[in-house]
């Protein structure tokens, strides 16, 4: 697969996403949130990184206002305004520290909610264009996730890829900044790579 191929898979992909009905995938996010709910990991994280869904992204929202309800650290990842392909990471608390930002997704307000200076999630909870049963994973193209996963920060940190079941293919190209997550929750199943 070349880079083409990697640019003919994310159009592809994100076309069907975008066909999805709303309550269908309201649906499909819910049984996927089952099964991030099943694994010992997310009972026992203190501290976890995971996203607020835009257009099609698979709905994590319940989950992130569960780990709000459990009084866990929530980190979010915040695009640099000035700087393509980097991502701060900040605390959000609530619902009301997100604001529009990049690509409008809603992250933390860099103004209530400043970049952690240092962090040690137990979990991160990432979505992707697809992954592959190796755990690698095809993202818009921005290598956001990529050097986020790269950081110190998240050496120990258990990451598990979310998506609907045909985000999940048999294998992508692997490239040298390619980190592979731990676990991936589709709607249909836990893949452990
Ligand atoms: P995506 O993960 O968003 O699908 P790619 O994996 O194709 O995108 O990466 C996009 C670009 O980001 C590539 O050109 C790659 O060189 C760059 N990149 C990815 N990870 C890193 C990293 N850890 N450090 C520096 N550049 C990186
Ligand atoms: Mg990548």
């Amino acid at each position: 697969m070349t880079d083409m191929d990697k640019q003919q898979l994310r159009t592809a992909l994100r076309k069907r996403r975008a066909a999805l009905s709303p309550s269908w995938g309201q649906n499909r996010s819910h049984a996927a949130g089952e099964h991030v709910r099943s694994l010992d990991i997310w009972h026992s994280a203190k501290e976890v990184l995971l996203y607020w869904p835009v257009r099609e992204e698979l709905d994590v929202r319940p989950l992130v206002k569960e780990l709000w309800d459990r009084s866990c650290r929530v980190l979010m990842p915040r695009c640099r305004p000035d700087e393509y392909g980097h991502m701060d990471i900040a605390c959000a608390s609530c619902e009301d520290d997100l604001i529009p930002g990049a690509f409008s997704i809603l992250e933390p307000d860099a103004k209530r909610c400043p970049p952690v200076a240092s962090c040690t999630p137990d979990l991160a909870i990432i979505p992707a264009v697809c992954f592959d049963r190796h755990g690698y994973r095809l993202g818009y193209g921005g290598g956001y996730y990529d050097r986020l996963l790269a950081g110190d920060a998240m050496r120990d940190t258990v990451k598990v890829g979310v998506g609907y079941a045909f985000q999940l293919i048999d294998a992508l190209p692997v490239q040298p900044w390619d980190i592979p997550v731990d676990i991936i929750c589709t709607d249909e199943e836990i893949w452990r790579p």
